[in-house]
Parts: C-alpha cells; sequence; structure tokens
C-alpha cells in the first residue's frame, strides 16, 4: 500500500503522523511510505532519517494526499478538503461530534475515515485516545501553574505554597486517563485536589491510590459550583465518548471564582464543559480572561511537547496501521474489532452512532 504522512498545519502543530522508526516498520512489511519533506522537523526528526528508514521524501502536499492511505494527527483543516476523494483512508484524530463541516466534506468525498479517538479496545480502553490524554493531563497544571504566575495575569499563587502559607486549589472535573494524570502532577507539586466524576468506581480507584490526600466529590451542579468557588486551576477533563462534552460549568460558576484563577479545559476538542468558552484558542495565543478568569482552550495540547507526542502516538497507532495496510481496511475490521470502532464515515455515510446522534445525521 502506498502510505502519506502530510506536514501538519493546524496552528503550531509540530507532530507528525509518523516516526522514522514507524516509517521503517510500514516499508520493511512492504509498503510505500511517502513523507512530506519537512513534515517530522517539528518533532525533531530530519528528512534524512526517514529516507534512512526508506520513505520517499515529497515536497508537495497534493501528492502526500494523494497516497491510499493517509496517516495524520490532527482533523484535516479546512484547505486540506480538497484532496479528499473516494478510494482514500484516512486515519487520524477525527473529533467529528465537534466538527460539522470536515463530517459533511467526509460525506460528500465518500473518503473512509477512521478516527482515532473512537477505537475501543476489548477491555474498553480508548488506545489511540490514552497516550495523547497522558500528555495533555500532564501537561495541563504545568501550564495552569505558569499562567497562574501574577506577570501572566494569574493571581499570583504557588500551587505547592510554603510554609505558613495555603497551597493551591486544584480542581478536576472527570477522574478518566486525563484527570488522573493532571492528578499525579498536581499532588507531586503539592497542590490540595479534589476530582469530581459521575462514576462511583472512579471515585472509588482514585480514593484507593491516594486515600483521603484527594477530595473525591460526585459530579454534580451544586459539588462543581462549591469546589471551583475559591479553587486556583480548575481543569476540564470529561468525556462521552464521540459525544459533545456536556456544559458543566455555567457562567455563573465561572463569575463566582476569584479573579487571576485558571480554568484548563482539556475536554475543548469534544466542544467543551464551560459555558464561558465561545472559541477554542491557539498554541500562539492559548488564553482569553471572562469574569477575570483565564481560559485556556487549545485543542491540540499534546502538539506542544511535540516529540514526546509523536513517539508516544506512533507506539499506539504504529499495529493498527500496519493492520489496515496489509488486510486493506475491510478486512482488518472484520479481523480487529478495535479498528472497526474507529469507523467513523464509510462510503458518504457517518457510521459512529455517537457522532451521528451528536450531528443529528441519519445512523
Ligand atoms: P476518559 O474516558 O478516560 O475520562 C473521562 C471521564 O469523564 C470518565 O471518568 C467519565 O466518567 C467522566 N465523566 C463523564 N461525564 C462526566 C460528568 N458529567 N462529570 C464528571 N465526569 C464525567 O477520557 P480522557 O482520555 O480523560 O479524555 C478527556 C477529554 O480530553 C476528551 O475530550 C479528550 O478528547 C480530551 N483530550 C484533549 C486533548 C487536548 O489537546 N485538548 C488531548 C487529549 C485528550
Amino acid at each position: 500500500m502506498l502510505i502519506g504522512i502530510p506536514t501538519e498545519i493546524k496552528n503550531n502543530e509540530n507532530r507528525v503522523g509518523l516516526t522514522p522508526g514507524g516509517t521503517e516498520l510500514l516499508v520493511k512489511q512492504g509498503n510505500k511510505v511517502m513523507v512530506q519533506a519537512g513534515a517530522g522537523v517539528g518533532s525533531g526528526f530530519t528528512d534524512e532519517q526517514y529516507a534512512e528508514a526508506g520513505a520517499i521524501l515529497e515536497p508537495s502536499a497534493e501528492k502526500v494526499w494523494s497516497a491510499e492511505m493517509v496517516i495524520k494527527v490532527k482533523e484535516p483543516q479546512k484547505s486540506e478538503y480538497k484532496y479528499f476523494r473516494k478510494d482514500l483512508i484516512l486515519f487520524t484524530y477525527l473529533h467529528l461530534a465537534n466538527e460539522p463541516e470536515l463530517t459533511t466534506a467526509l460525506e460528500e468525498s465518500g473518503v473512509t475515515a477512521i478516527g482515532y479517538e473512537t477505537m475501543v479496545s476489548e477491555t474498553g480502553t480508548l488506545p489511540l485516545l490514552n497516550p495523547m490524554s497522558v500528555i495533555a493531563g500532564r501537561l495541563s497544571v504545568q501550564i495552569a501553574s505558569h499562567f497562574l504566575e501574577s506577570h501572566n495575569g494569574g493571581k499570583g499563587t504557588l500551587i505547592g505554597g510554603v510554609p505558613g502559607v495555603q497551597n493551591g486549589k486544584v480542581v478536576i472535573i472527570g477522574g478518566g486517563v486525563t484527570g488522573r494524570n493532571a492528578l499525579q502532577i498536581a499532588l507531586g507539586m503539592g497542590a490540595h485536589c479534589t476530582v469530581l466524576d459521575v462514576k462511583p468506581e472512579v471515585l472509588t480507584e482514585i480514593e484507593e491510590i491516594y486515600g483521603t490526600e484527594v477530595v473525591t466529590l460526585m459530579s454534580n451542579s451544586l459539588n462543581i459550583e462549591e469546589a471551583i468557588k475559591d479553587a486556583d486551576i480548575v481543569i476540564g477533563a470529561v468525556l462521552i465518548p464521540g459525544r459533545k462534552a456536556p456544559t458543566l460549568v455555567s457562567e455563573k460558576m465561572v463569575s463566582q471564582m476569584q479573579p487571576g484563577s485558571v480554568i484548563i479545559d482539556i475536554a475543548v476538542d469534544q466542544g467543551g464543559i464551560f459555558a464561558t468558552e465561545d472559541r477554542t484558542t491557539t498554541h500562539d495565543d492559548p488564553i482569553y480572561t471572562k469574569y477575570g478568569v483565564l481560559h485556556y482552550a487549545v485543542p491540540n495540547m499534546p502538539g506542544a511537547v511535540a516529540r514526546t507526542s509523536t513517539i508516544a502516538l506512533t507506539n499506539a497507532t504504529l499495529p493498527y496501521a500496519a493492520r489496515i495496510a496489509k488486510l486493506g481496511y475491510i478486512e482488518a475490521a472484520k479481523e480487529d474489532d478495535t479498528i472497526l470502532t474507529g469507523f467513523n464515515v464509510f462510503k458518504g455515510k457517518v457510521t459512529n452512532p455517537d457522532v451521528a446522534e451528536s450531528l443529528d445525521k441519519e445512523y
């Protein structure tokens, strides 16, 4: 199979869909891998490294997109829709519940679009979302503490406090992969941490690991409102797979927070959980302020640590990409339920029930 790896064009997206190591494996399997010249530079991989791994280096994005399967990181941007065509297999993050225009473009062109974020393993985990969620969770606290600093517009709180001074308070809404990784870092920095989730078993697991050091609360409006009033950092880490994120934090709740506090909505890629969020932000211009509270709403957070993210992503996607390349997507989906669950659009139709329901499409 001819596989194309285009340069990512989303703002400050420095990741790339495949490492030179992954390229070598796919080439050894008998595939041709066409990498857009310079695609790996943002992740610290040179064209020479791809060439040594057996890739064909190609300057033109159009040519790379003409491959049978395109492996990417982020959802295609508007200027890439022109490359869509009936016989193209697109293997990437899609987040279609929040992308109605992209969904229509995929339907109209007949692309087979396999989305990393809806692929479910036998044990019910999300193996291709997981590595980026680990990264986004860990990164969220690092970023939030940066914006808490006075010269960055924050309230000037040191998360770990000092002897004689109260430490910072971090509230994490959603105790899944991103939430727990944010928790791990926040605790490591010495913060006072509260986690809210709707699943009692999630809260029980967190208590089993951390004991009463972490406050665990059932996620409902009342508890969220009380918990975030005096929080320094609030992290949105909720996911209902394939669906738009629910609005859990109202304007009133945000208006009651202290000025200079920081909201990081990791779930912004699924639409976000804060009513005060009227737009996504970018790595170039990551923050806006409402009710004196700093809002960070970057949908591609792992792009900020591109090297770690690219390697972690290829580690996760490669076995599936290799199976699709070897068997073709139909046989691969028949053999492997995880690949089947990745089908978001097939032959002009939305094939993921949650995406269809979110976008009011026929399924
Ligand atoms: P996950 O499935 O591991 O965890 C989600 C958690 O949310 C679950 O524990 C679930 O019980 C909980 N939840 C559901 N409804 C809730 C509610 N009403 N209140 C509180 N908790 C609720 O998912 P994840 O891997 O942690 O991903 C979370 C989000 O982060 C997703 O939208 C994912 O796409 C996104 N994400 C964003 C970035 C980025 O760069 N912005 C990077 C990676 C992941």
